[in-house]
């Protein structure tokens, strides 16, 4: 076998079998495949694509590639919730304490955020004395013990991903739905739990722009899972508009807190229950109804958040730090104009956040975790001339003109209520695919 007459295979359109996906990821791993021929093989993935099959193939090799963690020891059922990435998601630091309050397990190893905001472990890190570096042994004795965990990506996950993603990077090959669902599912299956469920994203601040590129996306990852022998279901979700009144890290923890406390019934509120609904319905066999009900009922009953603040502290995490966690430079966005609101656009509202402060240009950039953007009004409000739309919070005053020139820009009044933004658009299941 050599990589040329692979290179060829997949360029004339066919299928690759077990043995070649097996020797493609080796050669990437020991380099015996030069980078010009990976990223000759890539650009003929990107343009003839793959089977469902031979990208789960792929995926099962690049996962193999690097540490896999063995969950299924000690915890047979074990639940990890991905999302493709939104603008105000704090959604796992929501849904984490909720499934522990139900008895289900979250073992989840989460990444730092680059670009726009940060990621969960940034947010998680805005908390005095938060470790998200637990030893294995902490980390399998958090879950036994509290229930949930979250962690810090292990360097060594799926490290085949890591290769193929910096040459896809510079190849003009990253935009392939494939390529993208083994990246993403490579770093779940190595991460060891029985169930996963993936939050894809669709509208002007997600990835996949187009509800019907989302779905493919969805299908493919649901695919992969299945089979690779993982319980695995794929929602696909509004990012047209932020999740939540808080972008930015410690804003989004204080949201995750109101939330739990049961004091804000929004979107952000119902996607927490819709993800829950789904992840007790696959790991506990009841119905979909019994689902939501049960974890409606953590939050009224204030058992989520007792979970959290043991999360928080069975993790080092100070939570009442958080109260004292405030910018110093504050600055109110006032409506220039009687209306309703009529568009947030996500994409801005990102670069407005990390233009204050709150995420990464480079990967060695030092996050301001006071820094964000906090909404008093949102998508479809009336507001008079003057309200407060919303309050810019930094620790730099140099950052401001540039920060309300964009926020300014993201922001549309109109003289009528806009139509209302779906939340959900779909669900894909193994069973839904079967039936296709
Ligand atoms: N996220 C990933 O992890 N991989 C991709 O290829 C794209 C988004």
């Amino acid at each position: 076998m050599n990589i040329i007459e692979l290179i060829d295979k997949k360029k004339e359109g066919f299928s690759l079998s077990d043995e070649e996906w097996k020797f493609f990821v080796n050669g990437v791993m020991d380099e015996s495949i030069a980078d010009y021929q990976v990223s000759a093989f890539l650009m003929a993935v990107c343009l003839r694509g793959m089977t469902f099959s031979e990208t789960a193939t792929l995926t099962k090799y690049m996962a193999l590639s690097g540490d896999v963690l063995n969950l299924a020891d000690t915890f047979p059922t074990c639940v990890d919730k991905h999302s493709t990435g939104g603008i105000g998601d704090k959604t796992t630091l929501i849904i984490a304490p909720i499934l522990a309050a139900c008895g289900v397990k979250m073992a989840k190893m989460s990444g730092r955020g680059l670009g726009f905001t940060g990621g969960t472990i940034d947010k998680l890190e805005s908390i005095d004395g938060f470790s998200v570096n637990l030893s294995e042994e902490k980390f399998m004795d958090t879950v036994a013990h509290v229930g949930a965990a979250i962690v810090s990506q292990t360097k060594n996950l799926a490290p085949a991903d890591k290769k193929l993603y910096a040459l896809r990077d510079v190849t003009g090959t990253v935009n392939s739905i494939p390529l993208i669902a083994s990246s993403i599912m490579s770093k779940k299956l190595a991460a060891g739990t029985s169930h996963i469920l993936l939050d894809v994203k669709t509208g002007s601040g997600a990835f996949m722009k187009e509800t019907e590129t989302a779905l493919e996306l969805a299908k493919t990852m649901v695919a992969i899972g299945a089979q690779n022998h993982k319980n695995v279901a794929a929602i696909i979700t509004d990012m047209n508009v932020p999740l939540g009144f808080a972008v930015g890290n410690a804003l989004e923890v204080k949201e995750a807190e109101t939330i739990l406390l049961g004091n804000q019934k929004d979107r952000l509120y119902l996607l927490c229950i819709e993800l829950c609904t789904h992840l007790l319905h696959m790991s506990k066999n009841i119905t979909l109804v019994d689902a939501r009900k049960m974890a409606e009922l953590t939050i009224d009953s204030g058992k989520a958040y007792e979970k959290f603040c043991d999360m928080i502290s069975a993790q080092g995490g100070n939570i009442t730090s958080l109260s004292k966690k405030e910018a110093p430079i504050k600055k109110e966005i006032t409506a220039s104009r009687d209306g309703y609101i009529t568009k947030i656009d996500s994409a801005q509202i990102g670069l407005c956040s990390l233009t204050l402060g709150a995420g990464r240009h480079k990967k060695e950039d030092n996050i301001d975790y006071t820094a964000g953007i906090y909404f008093s009004k949102t998508y479809g409000d009336e507001v008079k001339k003057g309200d407060v739309v919303a309050t810019l919070h930094t620790s730099s005053l140099s950052v401001l003109p540039e920060a309300e020139t964009i926020f300014e820009k993201a922001i549309e009044i109109g003289n009528t209520p806009p139509k209302p933004l779906p939340l959900i658009y779909g669900c894909v299941t193994k069973e839904s695919l079967e039936n296709e």
